[in-house]
């Protein structure tokens, strides 16, 4: 009979590696495989010794080493190679094996893997799995979507080998079909919000008070012993504290200031478009990481007149430190209200039904936004599970409100020295806009009435309403009766 893998890992670059590396390590037997042999061989031969591993060389042999239902974790390259090594495999699994998607798919393939899948009787599983390479081996957050009775096997083992915050696994079921992937997704978009913020914080620092980032570094970490204490502030801490070996230089200033962005931050733009989402923070921050990378626009830009940028004095400059971390604070709550709004309109179209608690729970810990903030965010859902908004909840409401003279006036000053802060700045305005008892899309609606008949609805009366524009007396007709 010979000993049986509980579960099997095919692709062993760093990721998949990590995980079997990982799994191995809590104590399962793991088969390994990949497509060329070499990464199998050099796993065994690396990490041999921190588990039990069952190396195999082909498809078919990997398969026959696991134990029924058997559980394949797919960690291959996305899209093309992923579709090719899921129909490799599913001609060789038997009725209720389960197939895992742990690569970063984005969640319509995985709607449509799923189907095809489960019309040959297999479970798919999309998983989205977030905390880089080291995430893998020591912890990462797991997001894992399909049947709830894949979960019933699989999850366990994923749970496990997931991060813990006051012993609570960083993983859970989230729901069927594209649901964990979709998750993952959105996890995405708002660590590019969030980085936005953060970095926006740095620049508005250095320009408005003259701090080296060796000095900025410093007041990151103050910051990250208070209710912004993150995964994210800390590296920046560090990243700033860098000193490039070198020219001697802070590490900031030698790198080229062009961030790239790859697919799941566009994607969630994207989305929350599809969906009438207002993610303006995650747009926002994709469309800063486009802009610093159109070297030719800002060649051709650079030398347009703007403000003196003297650094502030007095008073002023006293609490300017303390004015940036309530406007990050508040524009971060802005960040994350906008993400889990758009995790709750993809569930309501894909009918998921989402425990948005449970999200915020295990992104507490593993994945890159893992954060202090994240268990506030946990219990506000666990209060009121139907919330509409994060800024309606009593804490963030509260905070947020207390921050935004500090918010204003930050947003106040960036303009005034000319520095760019669209992540604030829409933050900002998302706020006011919510909280608006008028908004001029009134106006908005009587332009498009004027010139495309699109009609509008009245605030005092039933019904849909266009304006005979062209004609003198403009007389206004109700269109639905
Ligand atoms: P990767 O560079 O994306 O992919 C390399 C792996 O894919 C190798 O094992 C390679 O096999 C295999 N592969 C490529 N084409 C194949 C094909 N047609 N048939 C069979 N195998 C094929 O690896 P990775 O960085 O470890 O990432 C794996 C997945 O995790 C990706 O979807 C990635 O987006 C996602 N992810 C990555 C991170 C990260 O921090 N890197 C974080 C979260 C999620 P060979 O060795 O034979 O070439």
């Amino acid at each position: 009979m010979g000993n049986k893998a509980s579960i099997g890992v095919t692709g062993l670059a760093v990721m998949g590696r990590n995980l079997a590396r990982n799994l191995a390590r809590h104590g399962h037997t793991v088969a390994v495989h990949n497509r060329s042999g070499q990464r199998t061989r050099d796993l065994v031969e690396e990490f041999g010794s921190e588990g039990q591993f069952i190396p195999a060389y082909s498809a078919k042999e990997f398969v026959e080493s696991l134990e029924r239902p058997r559980q394949v974790v797919v960690m291959v390259q996305a899209g093309a190679p992923t579709d090719a090594v899921l129909d490799e495999f599913a001609g060789l699994l038997d009725d209720g094996d389960v197939l895992v998607d742990a690569g970063n798919a984005h969640f319509a393939d995985t709607r449509r893997r799923e189907a095809a899948l489960r019309e040959r009787g297999l479970h798919f599983v999309g998983t989205g799995v977030s905390g880089g390479e080291e995430g893998a081996l020591h912890g990462p957050s797991i997001m894992p979507g399909g049947s709830k009775e894949s979960y019933e096997s699989l999850g366990p083992l994923l749970e496990d080998i997931s991060a813990k915050v006051n012993g609570d696994p960083c993983c859970a079921h989230i729901g069927p079909d594209g649901a964990g992937h979709f998750v993952k997704m959105v996890h995405n978009g708002v660590e590019y919000s969030d980085m936005q913020l953060i970095a926006e914080s740095f620049d508005l620092l250095r320009t408005a008070l003259g701090y080296s980032p060796a000095r900025i570094a410093e007041v990151f970490r103050t910051w990250n012993t208070g209710r912004l204490d993150s995964y994210l502030i800390e590296i920046t801490a560090q990243v700033l504290a860098h000193t490039d070996a070198a020219t001697g230089k802070p590490f900031v200033d030698i790198v080229a200031d062009q961030a790239e962005q790859k697919g799941t931050g566009r994607w969630t733009v994207q989305i929350g478009l599809d969906l009438g989402v207002p993610i303006t923070g995650i747009a926002e921050a994709t469309f800063a990481r486009s802009l610093s990378g159109h070297a030719d626009l800002r060649a051709a830009t650079r030398g347009l007149a703007g403000p003196s940028r003297a650094p502030l004095s007095g008073a002023e400059a006293e609490r300017f430190a303390d004015d940036v971390e309530q406007a990050l604070y508040a524009s971060k709550v802005v960040a994350y209200a906008q993400g889990f709004n758009q995790i709750q309109a993809g569930s309501a179209e894909y009918q998921w039904n989402i425990d948005l608690g449970a999200v915020a729970s295990i992104w507490r810990g593993g994945c890159i936004i893992r954060a202090t903030f994240l268990d506030d965010i946990r219990a506000a859902y666990a209060e009121e599970p139907n919330l509409p908004t994060l800024l309606a909840s009593g804490e963030f409401r509260r905070a947020v409100e207390d921050g935004q003279d500090a918010w204003r006036s930050v947003v106040a000053t960036a303009t005034r020295l000319g520095v760019p802060t669209p992540g604030f700045s829409t933050a900002l305005a998302y706020y006011d806009a919510l909280r608006a008892e008028r908004l001029p899309a009134a106006l908005v609606q009587g332009q498009r009435d004027y010139f495309g008949a699109h009609s509008y609805r009245r605030i005092d009366r039933d019904g849909t309403f266009h304006t005979e524009w062209a004609s003198d007396g403009r007389p206004e007709h109700r269109l639905d009766t």
